[in-house]
């Protein structure tokens, strides 16, 4: 193969300074000859596919990722971007980062493997070819077989921002939000929107997006008399935004009522809320249990992020966020509440990170409550 790959390197002859800030360990291999355009331009979903991923038509499947093993599909392509997310361990990157992460190579073999693969020189099966047989019959499934459908939901950030900005926040939601303690300008800030009416909301989504689209984000669901919108009339709807895309939307009842109180989409895994908070380079980060918390920190001026639902967990992209700053965790004062914490605590202790365990004011059982007593909102 070596000298196919100097054929090749011979034609794209463009000097390249490694970024060793950024790739680790390419350092030594100092200046490189690779077409470093042309290799960010290979499609993602040939790669992916080339390493084992079996994806849908929509670009969603299984994450594959080392030391993640994912039983609802959670990676994401996105051809527009030409990159690769997985919702669950947060991992995520353009091409070359894609190929670093599942083979473990350094930049420099990466960019090689690359150019030998997919760009000129050998073709993919001629590759394959040379293969040891074992390896080489997987690696020629993975390129011959479509993808099977995969039946778990993955986020649609198009189909989620439209359903966002086609729900305008109401009254009802507004006053709701204003009992809680939020101002104009944290409700703002959350871009909290309220759907209106359930029925019209789905005929509206599935003209545009089609039903099996909205199957495959979990906003359409299968109940009893047939196809279901997943959010019911009036909901309030937090969006989770992720490096500028929403990700997730969790809704929530505009009342006091205890039933369904909160409802999100079908078969989908939350990422970390407000996890644009960390953007800005805040010394102490506060982590919380749920969404209105996080928003009544934000309120009381402290910078949160949130995890929602019982197996929430803080991805591996989060925790880099985190390193190098003081963690406080608020939990709820219940039994699940000091769990929360607990474990949190290790997992931060495991990057190095110091984090705290905060005991609210008395009188308060989470955040909200405390935000609501400082407010005089509560009896
Ligand atoms: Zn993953």
């Amino acid at each position: 193969m070596g000298d196919i790959a100097g054929g090749v390197f011979a034609r794209h002859s463009v000097a390249y300074l490694m970024p060793s800030t950024t790739y680790k360990g390419a350092t030594s291999a100092g200046r490189s000859k690779f077409d470093l355009t042309s290799i960010r331009a290979i499609p993602i979903r040939d790669v992916a596919i080339d390493l084992g991923y079996a994806l849908t038509a929509g670009g969603t499947g299984r994450c594959r990722l080392p030391g993640h093993e994912d039983r609802n599909p959670s990676f994401s392509i996105r051809s527009a971007t030409n990159r690769f997310t997985c919702f669950a361990c947060g991992g995520n990157g353009d091409v070359i980062e894609l190929v670093m992460k599942m083979r473990g190579t350094g930049f420099v073999d990466t960019c090689k493997w690359l150019t030998d693969r997919h760009l000129g020189g050998a073709s993919v099966r001629s590759w394959v070819g040379r293969r040891p047989a074992g390896k080489a019959a997987n690696a020629t499934r993975a390129l011959s077989v479509p993808a099977k459908e995969e039946h778990a939901a993955a986020p649609d950030y198009e189909a989620f921002e439209w359903l966002l900005l086609s729900s305008t926040l109401n009254s009802s939601g507004y006053n709701y939000l204003a009992s809680r303690g939020f101002s104009a300008e944290t409700i703002a800030h959350f871009r909290v929107g309220q759907i209106g009416d359930r029925g019209k909301a789905m005929q509206k989504a599935v003209a545009r997006f089609g039903l099996e689209r909205l199957r495959s984000c979990g906003l359409v669901c299968e109940g009893k008399f047939g196809d279901r919108f997943v959010f019911p009339t009036g909901y309030l709807l937090f969006p989770f935004i992720i490096d500028g895309n929403v990700a997730y939307l969790q809704a929530r009842r505009p009342d006091s009522g205890t039933q369904w109180r909160w409802l999100c989409p079908n078969s989908l895994i939350p990422p970390v809320f407000n996890r644009s908070a960390l953007a800005a380079g805040a010394t102490t980060v506060s982590i919380c249990e749920g969404v209105t918390d996080v928003v009544s920190a934000h309120e009381l001026g402290m910078p949160a992020i949130g995890l929602v639902g019982a197996n929430a967990r803080l991805d591996e992209a989060t925790l880099d966020l985190l390193r190098g700053r003081n963690v406080a965790i608020f939990g709820d004062r219940d039994p699940a509440g000091s769990r929360f914490a607990l474990h949190l605590i290790d997992r931060l202790a495991g990057i190095g990170v110091t984090a705290i365990s905060k005991r609210l004011p008395s009188g308060a059982d989470d955040l909200n409550d405390h935000l609501r007593n400082m407010r005089g909102l509560t009896a």
